[in-house]
This record gives C-alpha cells, sequence and structure tokens, in this order.
C-alpha cells in the first residue's frame, strides 16, 4: 500500500528491513547502542563489524543515543549506505510521554537523513517488539508525525517506506494509513 503526500510518498511493504534497497534504514536501537536482538540483532549481523564498531564510538564520545533521539552510522555491508539508530521508549502504559518520545525518534531520524541527503528512507515498527508499545496506537504516532512534517514544510525525503516484518503489524500499519 502507498500513499502520496506532498513532499514524500509513504510505501508500507512486509519484509525483512536489511533488504532494503534505500539509501537508508532505521534501526529500532536501545539507548546504550548496545546489540539487541529483534531488528537490531538482523541489522547488526547482515550489517557487520563497521556498524558495531561505528556504535562503539559513538557510545564512547557521547554516552549513546538518549530515547527519542537518533544517530547516524554507515551501513556496512547492507543494501543501504547508512543506519539510523533510533532508541524508541519502553512502553509504560502510555502515561509516561511515550507517544512524544516515539514521534520524537521519527522526526529526529528524518531530520538526519534529510542533513545527510537521504531520499529514500526504511522504518521498522519502532518499540512495538521487546519495548511492547502497543502496534496500533505506534502506527498512529509513526504516521501522523510524517503527516505533521509534511504539513508543516518541514523537509523530508521524498520516499519513506515501513517495513513490517509480520502480518499483524503491516496490517496495523495499513488501517493507520488508510486513516490518515
Ligand atoms: P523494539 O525494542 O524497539 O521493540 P524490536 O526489534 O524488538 O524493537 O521490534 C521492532 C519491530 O521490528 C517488531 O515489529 C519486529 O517484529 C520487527 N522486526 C524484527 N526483525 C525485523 C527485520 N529484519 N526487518 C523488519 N522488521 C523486523
Amino acid at each position: 500500500m502507498q500513499k502520496e503526500l506532498a513532499q514524500t510518498t509513504i510505501e508500507l511493504i512486509q519484509g525483512n528491513i536489511t533488504k532494503a534497497e534505500v539509501d537508508a534504514i532505521v534501526n529500532a536501537a536501545n539507548k546504550e547502542l548496545i546489540g539487541g536482538g529483534g531488528v537490531d540483532g538482523a541489522i547488526r549481523s547482515a550489517g557487520g563489524e563497521a556498524i558495531v564498531q561505528a556504535c562503539d564510538a559513538i557510545r564512547k564520545r557521547q554516552g549513546g543515543c538518549p530515547t527519542g533521539t537518533a544517530v547516524i552510522t554507515t551501513g556496512g555491508n547492507l543494501p543501504a549506505k547508512y543506519v539510523i539508530h533510533t532508541a524508541g521508549p519502553v512502553w509504560q502504559g502510555g502515561n509516561e510521554g511515550e507517544s512524544d518520545l516515539l514521534a520524537s525518534c521519527y522526526r529526529e531520524s528524518l531530520q538526519l537523513a534529510v542533513e545527510n541527503e537521504v531520499n529514500s528512507i526504511a522504518f521498522p515498527s519502532i518499540s512495538t517488539g521487546v519495548y511492547g508499545y502497543p502496534t496500533e496506537k505506534a502506527a498512529q504516532v509513526a504516521l501522523q508525525t510524517i503527516h505533521n512534517l509534511n504539513d508543516s514544510g518541514t523537509k523530508i525525503p521524498e520516499n519513506i517506506q515501513f517495513i513490517l516484518f509480520d502480518d499483524a503489524t503491516y496490517n496495523c500499519y495499513v488501517k493507520a494509513l488508510s486513516d490518515l
């Protein structure tokens, strides 16, 4: 499924983000930038040592990547030139600023993308795995954040993909994009 906005085309694709042929993929990282499971493990194992070393260097330099922020590294052996690592919030029931932090992950990732002349970017469903964010709510935040940036005239990449691993996640994003 896809939707054209003034500045960008949003595409929903079911699949594995490590295979995405885009300028940058986004990693659902942790704030320590230490390898985890899920999509982080998949990206590090497909991208190789160059990504691990780049994350280690950022951790030594600035202590990591606080929740809601993003950093950029090489894509190593991936088809993508860059990986943008963002630390999503852990779901704690919804009253701990989770939606603002999740929106911030998308805004900061897109800002870093534009700063690095990224025209095409692929996101996974940030925070909805181990971090427990309800997927239906996370999909609304993700798509609404992009919609708001588009409407406010903030520059964003011309192609924004969501690469969603499983049926249930894909279906939540389809519903949220239809409702947008
Ligand atoms: P978080 O810790 O932010 O919750 P997870 O990696 O646990 O991150 O999960 C985020 C989402 O990424 C989940 O929907 C999970 O199914 C999905 N995922 C896992 N591996 C991949 C992959 N290779 N490509 C795309 N999505 C993936």
